[in-house]
């Protein structure tokens, strides 16, 4: 490609050397070597290949840089052609014009480099378009991570969540008393309510042990997540069987009056590890309640 452009600005070098420096009919050898190329090219052929060869090089040598204050093609072509001596060779004018064609392939590296530039900045903003909607991915996976951690702690707390374990009750005796009745300090919390009131477990658990146990009566044994076991005493009714997971709230039996007691009323006990008993009211209220 560069040779056969060569060949057109070649051209004009050969009758320019017989031409004044400043003639003004410059104008009219660029057209005829722009407008003519055929005719310029059949002249010439055979006569300065290897010039063209030389001058070539030459351009491809210093690149690009020796184009003329300005890259406008004509006032390129002015500069070169009243600069070039009368008896210039052909080869300064081969590569006077071979700037010219330069620039244009300056001027269409130009628009090749601001396509590149902008196919650059196409692609920058691609990255930062998938680096935002990676992101975002990250975020909403954290959230939903979150919820679902907030979720499982809203349910461990429900299931945390201790209720009181009667109603309509008043409570006739505290963890710790002594008298008469016991032959020990009292060992629970006694509610006492009208026989058959439903009672309800403190918390969730699992039924560990059913059955009449002497003083104690009718009793059921709910064993918690910690391993603290609740104790409900002297019940008409037992509504649940070993093994079975109870939530907190849900009913267990009705209050009554079996074995040792003088009176429809729940005794209420909590043994931590199965171990002795402490304090049903501190154990409530620990738990937020106040019986
Ligand atoms: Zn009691």
């Amino acid at each position: 490609m560069g040779h056969h452009r060569a060949d057109h600005r070649a051209v004009r070098g050969l009758p320019s050397a017989t031409r004044a420096p400043a003639q003004p009919g410059r104008h009219a050898a660029v057209q005829s070597a722009v407008v003519r190329p055929q005719r310029a090219r059949t002249r010439i052929l055979g006569a300065v290949p290897t010039l063209f060869g030389v001058a070539v090089l030459a351009v491809a040598g210093t690149g690009a840089v020796g184009t003329s204050p300005g890259s406008d093609l004509p006032r390129g072509v002015s500069a070169t052609v009243a600069s070039a001596p009368a008896a210039s060779s052909s080869e300064s004018q081969a590569v006077e014009g071979q700037e010219i064609v330069i620039d244009l392939e300056e001027r269409e590296a130009a628009i090749s480099r601001d396509s590149q530039r902008q196919a650059l900045q196409d692609a920058a903003d691609a990255e930062l378009v998938e680096a935002a909607e990676e992101q975002a991915v990250e975020r909403n996976a954290t959230l939903k991570s979150l919820a679902k951690a907030t979720e499982q702690r809203a349910s461990q707390l429900r299931a945390d969540q201790w209720t009181i374990p009667t109603s309509n009750y008043r409570l006739t005796a505290r963890f710790g008393q002594s008298g008469g009745y016991w032959s020990s300090n009292h060992t629970g919390l006694d509610f006492a309510a009208p026989s058959g009131t439903p009672i309800v477990s403190v918390a969730a658990g699992q039924v560990t042990e059913t059955g009449y146990d002497g003083s104690y009566g009718n009793k059921t044994v709910v064993t918690l997540t910690d391993g603290t076991e609740i104790w409900y005493c002297h019940q008409t009714t037992v509504d649940v069987q070993v093994g079975q997971q109870v939530g907190s709230g849900q009913q267990i039996g009705t209050v009554g009056s079996t074995g040792n007691s003088t009176g429809p009323h729940l005794h209420l006990e909590v043994r931590p590890g199965g171990g002795d008993p402490v304090d049903p009211y501190q154990a409530l209220v620990v738990n937020g309640l106040t019986p």
